[in-house]
């Protein structure tokens, strides 16, 4: 038997009677425009390499993994699975979503 649950989106305490359902968003980057101008074709790489890492190793590990991959799980409740549905929905007809005005993540 499935074990009692919270909601992440609501808070409501699911019962064992109900449905509990996962949520997983990833967020990866795409890759952005890539420039190379002549300037950098006469850079000094290895310096330029050295300052990056430089600049690495001031930031915090968890920011490095930001910048290129987050992963999210919540657990949801019927209700809340619904209006997710109902927004992703939305976005194959074409319309924007605003999943990420939802309340998870501004709470
Ligand atoms: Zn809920």
């Amino acid at each position: 038997m499935k074990k009692k649950g919270r909601c992440d989106n609501c808070g409501r305490l699911v019962s064992d009677k109900e449905i509990l359902f996962e949520i997983r968003i990833d967020i990866y980057a795409k890759g952005g425009p890539i420039e190379i101008t002549k300037e950098d074709l006469q850079k000094d790489h290895i310096e330029e390499m050295k300052k990056l890492i430089k600049a690495m190793e001031n930031m915090d590990e968890q920011e490095l993994t930001d910048e290129v991959w987050e992963s999210y799980r919540f657990d949801l409740c019927q209700d809340c699975r619904k209006e997710f549905h109902a927004k992703l929905k939305l976005k194959e007809s074409g319309r924007t979503p605003r999943v990420f005005r939802h309340r998870i993540g501004n709470s």
